[in-house]
């Protein structure tokens, strides 16, 4: 689809393309301690239960409840004779018989024939008795096999990313290796004569290449592997070379040169190496410009060259085909809700990004912008906790406004996790 100059794209058309063009990648197996951001791709099944048997939630004696009820206990304590001594990690020997009890450890198999267990606290031991002066609940202080995890339940599914809780979790599931998508890899090619690299000697009428390294972060923060293809200069043949060498990659990412400036050569590039490109005046600011195609099978985007567009196209674009090609359910990042703490205004022509700064105040969730908000402006980024997603249609806003608010939280704290804990049906395996 080529558009004509004057179209401004919404956003969301942009994407769903993107995404539509955008497969999973293979899986491969790594080891437990590599898996932390990986994401699953398969679905943890649970081969046993845990609690693997019936244990005791405290330290102190297995009992059969029936030996301690209410008029038993009234007024006097119950003696019972302690036969045996069950630490966690070993299994009762004997059968707790009525009148009898045995002394039992925090973790340990509840014995045969014992069906509560009273605290250590509330009873006054002897050399091989125990002296109880209170009733007990049946099954009380026992944690029962399976409370946590069931035999054959889905316990994780598929396209989780991996946390500390769930690396844990397949640890008890014995689960040493793991099926994981492949991370996808990312060329990075930066366009422009007036840019120099940090490890070249450069003067005065130089711009530092700071897209290349601010890309590759974010690249990684999405749990691919960056690789940086240094600067191409504004001249079709070099940038042709360069691309070339990108190809090998999943993804290519350009930024600069897709304006509609007399060196800006990367659509015209783009357009002789591949077919079914899109070059879009995207209705979003910061981020006009953007172009996006396969070249040999491979996705590739053209982004603007300005600092903070170059970052938030790839936040909205860049990104979301990123999670997807790493096997994930859920492609946006964490979004909520706070009030406009400040006076904007704009026309009612495209979707603005304002870089902001959420907090809590008073059980509030309140956000500011971060100030001067230009396109050249990289220290709006590096103050910003969250983009504020001003529509397309609103033209003002005024302290109190409720708005929506992209939380750029590491990857890994993720909408699958909050869609887990809702029940969300989809989530399911
Ligand atoms: P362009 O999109 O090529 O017209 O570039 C727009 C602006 O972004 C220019 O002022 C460039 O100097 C700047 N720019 C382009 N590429 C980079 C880069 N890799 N790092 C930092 N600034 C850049
Ligand atoms: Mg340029």
């Amino acid at each position: 689809m080529d558009l004509k100059q004057s179209d401004l794209t919404p956003l969301d058309e942009a994407q769903k393309i993107v995404l539509e063009a955008a497969r999973p990648l293979g899986l491969e197996k790594i080891g437990l301690l590599d898996a932390l951001g990986r994401v699953l791709g398969e679905d943890i099944v649970a081969t046993r239960d845990n609690p693997p048997w019936d244990n005791s939630a405290m330290d102190g004696f297995a009992v059969r409840w029936e030996d301690l009820k209410q008029e038993h206990a009234i007024g006097k304590p119950v003696v019972l004779k302690v036969i045996e001594e069950v630490p966690a990690g070993k299994v009762a020997t004997k059968a707790v018989g009525p009148g009898q009890a045995i002394r039992i450890m925090t973790g340990a198999p509840i014995p045969k024939g014992a069906n509560a267990v009273v605290k250590v606290e509330e009873t006054e031991p002897s050399a091989d008795a125990v002296r109880i002066f209170k009733p007990v609940e049946p099954r009380a202080n026992i944690r029962p096999q399976g409370e946590d995890v069931k035999r054959g339940d889905c316990i994780i599914p598929k396209g989780t990313p991996i946390r500390p809780a769930e690396a844990g979790m397949l640890a008890m599931l014995a689960k040493s290796f793991v099926l994981v998508y492949q991370r996808p890899r990312v060329a990075i090619l930066s366009t422009g004569d007036e840019l120099a690299d940090l490890d070249e000697r450069f003067n005065e009428d130089k711009i530092i290449n700071s897209n290349s390294y601010g890309i590759a972060a974010a690249v990684q923060e999405a749990g691919g592997i960056p690789i940086l293809l240094g600067i191409a200069p504004d001249h079709p043949a070099a940038l042709k070379e360069k691309i070339g060498h990108g190809l090998n990659a999943d993804i290519l990412v350009l930024s600069g040169g897709v304006s509609m400036g007399d060196y800006d050569f990367t659509k015209a590039v783009f357009k002789e190496l591949g077919a079914e490109m899109n070059f879009w005046k995207l209705a979003i600011r910061p981020g006009q410009p953007l172009a996006f195609g396969k070249i040999q099978g491979k996705l590739a985007f053209g982004l603007p060259g300005n600092p903070v567009s170059s970052m938030v196209t790839f936040e909205q674009l860049v990104r979301p085909t990123m999670l997807k090609m790493s096997g994930r359910r859920t492609l946006g990042r964490p979004v909520v809700e706070a009030v406009f703490q400040e006076t904007f205004s704009k026309r009612a022509d495209r979707r603005h990004f304002l870089r902001g700064v959420l907090s809590r105040e008073g059980g509030v969730l309140k956000v500011r912008t971060t100030g001067d908000q230009g396109s050249g402006i990289l220290t709006s980024m590096v103050k910003a906790n969250c983009l504020i997603d001003v529509p397309e249609h609103v033209e003002r806003l005024t302290p109190g406004d409720r708005v929506t608010v992209q939380i750029l939280a590491p990857g890994i704290w993720s909408n699958e996790h909050q869609a887990a804990a809702t029940g969300h049906p989809a989530d399911c395996c």
